[in-house]
């Protein structure tokens, strides 16, 4: 089984929600407006180990136990034009720095090798090239050149216990998101619950926090107002505002902080 395909730069795909990993994450946090994606895979389904060693795994109730792939994500209405991409629509403006993700595409490491033929077929709309005249990029359930891929999943395993120790505390302090995953747990299709960026910060030892919140607030605040009226966009913009509002109290504390060190330290 051969699977052709290559990408014309079309730029139909780059809209709304973008996967990224934590390093991508906070090297865009000046650009992406972040949040922390947590998608339920039930048991049996053909990534549930993968995406529990990716992610976490969640008991809940007297239930068997659900993966969860935490991911972090630029946030973005699905028709909303990824920030990078030029007015053109066609131009990723950061071609050389863009995140491992769109590197990778369409291969997708939170996925087993040996799945991933469907992904190589386009979605209606998208101008792929899959035809003879594409290279050969999947072959007998493997892929052909793999850098990008093994990149992407590289990361993956790297953040995965950073990933975990922030799932453990989090569903230790908050019951709220146990609660949620069970509900997404219960739709049809499966579900996700949506969580702001910033409680993941402090499992990063040596990040400096109020950088990050510099960045990260103009963005949020931007987005917040490009939302602001958007009927279909309404909880996109309800967590732009949120979120925007939790960096500027993080930024008030660490601001005041710094006010008494200094005078104490006279
Ligand atoms: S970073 Fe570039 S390639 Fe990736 S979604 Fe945005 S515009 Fe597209
Ligand atoms: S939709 Fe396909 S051709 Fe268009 S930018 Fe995305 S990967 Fe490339």
């Amino acid at each position: 089984m051969e699977r052709r395909f290559a990408c014309t730069a079309c730029g139909k795909c780059c809209s709304g929600r973008l996967p990224l990993t934590l390093k991508d994450a906070l090297a865009h946090a000046g650009r992406f407006p972040l949040a922390m994606l947590w998608t339920v895979v039930r048991p049996g389904a053909k990534s549930f180990a993968l995406t529990a060693r990716l992610g976490t795994e969640v008991r809940l109730g007297k239930r068997k136990s659900i993966a969860v792939q935490i991911t972090p994500v630029s946030y973005l209405p699905p028709l909303m034009a990824c920030p990078a991409l030029a007015a053109d629509g066609l131009l990723c403006t950061i071609h050389a720095e863009k995140p491992l993700r769109c590197r990778a595409m369409p291969f997708y490491p939170y996925r087993e090798e040996r799945d991933q033929a469907d992904l190589l077929v386009p979605r209606p709309g998208w101008l792929c090239d899959t035809s003879e005249a594409a290279p050969v990029v999947y072959r007998d359930h493997e892929i052909v050149g793999r850098e990008d891929f093994d990149r992407e999943r590289q990361d993956l395993v790297e953040q995965a216990p950073v990933l975990k120790a922030y799932a453990d505390r989090l569903l230790a302090m908050a019951p709220n998101v146990t609660a949620a995953l069970e509900q997404a747990a219960n739709k049809p299709q499966g579900g996700y619950v949506v969580l702001g960026f910033s409680a993941v910060l402090a499992r990063l030892g040596q990040i400096d926090v109020v950088t990050f919140a510099r960045r990260q607030l103009p963005v949020l605040s931007d987005f917040a107002a490009r939302t602001a009226g958007l009927s279909a966009a309404g909880e996109f913009h309800r967590y732009y505002r949120d979120s925007a509002a939790g960096m500027e109290r993080l930024l008030a504390r660490h601001s005041q902080g710094a006010g008494t060190k200094g005078n104490s330290g006279g």
